[in-house]
């Protein structure tokens, strides 16, 4: 793996995230210029990260810790999470982990949270890059990409796009290039208007359009920022692949300096290589 690459998704994410949380909720404007500044639907300080990158992380660091997907240890570092810093995270998460908090299992949590709400939405799409970091093969990214969203988000639209995105970031970060990538992607994110909204369909589709059409790292948050809506999502999984073409160098030092977790991003990144080093 080309550890510019694999910086450059996860800064990538965290940074778009950072970035297009202070647009998330507003109306598209193509005028808007792209800075870290915080503020927005949740009043963030500049550089404070959203339940996108926090999820991120947790994946991250439970790759990191267990050497694999274990879904208890993924759980309870979710749990710490949301309790430390509650205001950014969704209604199907923060539902999910409180049922399961009073002792439902999480398979049934799941089952639950889904007829109740739905799981329709891109909550499990936002975490699912670590993936593309651990896996041994695009279509084992996939088939784990699905696995991660039915923790939490068991709707097939979610799965697919966990599966997708997974996919397509395991082979940039192996060198394939934004072609290779895009002919293996399914013709439904590729394909209609842009909706920005909180549908993990919408939304992932949103994301690789902006892939596919940005010219430069900086070019994809400026994009998805436009778009409005979920700005912070649609940045952060874009950013995340956009980051992972063009490398470390392509995200702004300036912003990933401000991140409030970047060290705890860097740790894990590099504990996750360390492993992957180790098993080669
Ligand atoms: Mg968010």
């Amino acid at each position: 793996m080309d550890r510019g690459r694999v910086f450059g998704a996860v800064f990538g994410a965290a940074a778009a995230d950072a970035v297009g949380a202070s647009f998330e909720g507003l109306m598209p404007d193509d005028s808007r210029i792209p800075e870290m500044t915080g503020g927005g639907q949740f009043s963030l300080a500049a550089g404070e990260v959203t339940d996108d990158t926090l999820m991120m992380l947790v994946l991250l660091e439970t790759y990191a810790d267990a050497g694999y997907y274990s879904r208890e240890l993924f759980f309870s570092k979710m749990i710490q999470t949301i309790r430390a810093r509650p205001k950014t995270f969704g209604n199907t998460t923060r539902t999910l982990a409180s049922l399961a908090e009073q002792g439902c299992s999480l398979t049934e949590a799941a089952k639950i949270t889904d007829r109740l709400f739905g799981s329709r939405t891109n909550g499990s799409a936002m975490r699912t890059l670590p993936i593309g970091l651990t896996a041994v093969s695009a279509e084992a990214a996939a088939a784990e990409g699905r696995r991660v969203s039915a923790f939490t988000h068991i709707d097939c639209e979610a799965q697919d796009a966990c599966a997708a995105v997974s996919s397509a970031v395991y082979s940039l970060l192996h060198g394939a290039s934004k072609e290779e990538v895009l002919s293996a992607v399914p013709e439904k994110y590729l394909n209609g208007e842009l909706y920005p909204s909180v549908d993990a369909l919408e939304a992932t589709r949103c994301a690789f359009c902006i892939f596919r059409d940005a010219e430069s790292y900086t070019d994809a948050v400026s994009r998805a920022c436009r778009l409005g809506g979920d700005t912070d999502t649609i940045g952060a999984i874009s950013g995340g692949m956009c980051g992972a073409l063009y490398g470390i160098e392509a995200v702004p030092k300036q912003w990933i300096d401000l991140l409030d977790v970047k060290e705890r991003l860097t740790l894990a990144v590099e504990q996750v290589l360390k492993r992957s080093a180790g098993n080669e």
